[in-house]
């Protein structure tokens, strides 16, 4: 038998001896193969000065490594039937803090500061996929101080990560990924790695924070607001997904003559404009909008 069946067999023997069901809701699938669980450790560039959040250990076969290459481990779970398997299987990692709790309820910011201690905090999971976009966003929004996020995601959600002007499937994900971090797809996984495997194919993708933004903008909160607007309704034209949706106080027809000001035809979309310039054209808008 080779070690990651070896692996599966003792996994299905604890949470059969917990009486464990899993929980579809939650996007329970388990990863195996130590050794995949070694790759993702590694990807992460973990070393011992860091401190780690991990989003849904599961049952602990990621923390446990993540515990050995890193100084200090906080793992957030929500489903309570986990907690006593958890707490059995890293009863000996002394650097592992579990806490029961959702990770969109929790003021990470505040948790971080003051577990961290001052070490560089890295983010590091196999993703719920259910809850994937939403997490993502609250991680790179909401001023935690990561150095990077390395995550198990649904193989599309890393392409869209990754994702250029022009493409189908890049939109606001693309975009805020982009202007707060540097993406890097590390590898891909087949379903059968995980217990119970899910539908989709998976991958490895680390995001790494810029120090600085690479646009500068003077009104964050507007350019967001425009890329929210532009890809809520992207089959409309650009000035008719802004005035309809982005809480602008201009009219479409001022808001066409600042797209068209800004060397863009009248009738262009929002997927054709680069982080760049949705900056440039947030700037153009920002006096405006003010009047
Ligand atoms: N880390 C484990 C592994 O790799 O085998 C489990 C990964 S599994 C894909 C996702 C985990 O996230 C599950 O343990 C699930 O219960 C947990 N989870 C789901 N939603 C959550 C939430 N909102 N907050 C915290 N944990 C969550």
């Amino acid at each position: 038998m080779n070690s990651a069946n070896f692996e599966r067999k003792r996994m299905e023997a604890v949470l059969h001896r917990h009486g464990f069901r899993f929980q579809k809701k939650y996007g329970q699938n388990f990863l195996t193969d130590p050794a995949v669980l070694a790759d993702i450790v590694e990807a992460s560039g973990m070393t011992k000065d860091d401190f780690v959040l991990e989003i849904g250990p599961g049952m602990g076969t990621l923390t446990a490594q993540l515990a050995e290459a890193a100084g200090g481990v906080l793992a957030v779970e929500i489903d309570t039937k986990l907690i006593p398997i958890l707490e059995e299987q890293l009863a000996d990692r002394m650097n592992v803090e579990l806490m029961q709790g959702d990770v969109m309820k929790l003021p990470l910011a505040e948790i971080l500061e003051e577990r961290a201690k001052g070490r560089p905090v890295r983010v590091v999971a196999n993703l719920p996929y259910y809850i994937t976009t939403p997490i993502l966003m609250k991680l790179l929004e909401e001023n935690i101080p990561y150095t990077s996020i390395t995550v198990m995601v649904q193989k599309e959600v890393a392409e869209r990560m990754t994702a250029g002007p022009g493409s189908k499937i890049y939109g606001a994900l693309s975009l805020a990924v982009q202007y707060y971090t540097e993406p890097q797809i590390h590898f891909l996984l087949e379903p059968r790695a995980f217990f119970p495997p899910p539908k989709v194919e998976s991958a490895v993708i680390t995001l790494t924070r810029h120090g600085t933004p690479p646009v500068s903008v003077r009104d964050e909160k507007l350019l967001f607001a425009l890329i929210r607007a532009s890809f809520n309704q992207r089959r409309k034209t650009l000035a008719n997904a802004l005035a309809n949706g982005a809480g602008l106080s201009l009219s479409k027809e001022e808001i066409a003559q600042k797209i068209v000001e800004q060397g863009h035809p009248a009738t262009v979309r929002g997927e054709a404009l680069s982080l760049e310039e949705f900056a440039r054209l947030a700037d153009g808008l920002v006096n405006e909008n003010c009047r």
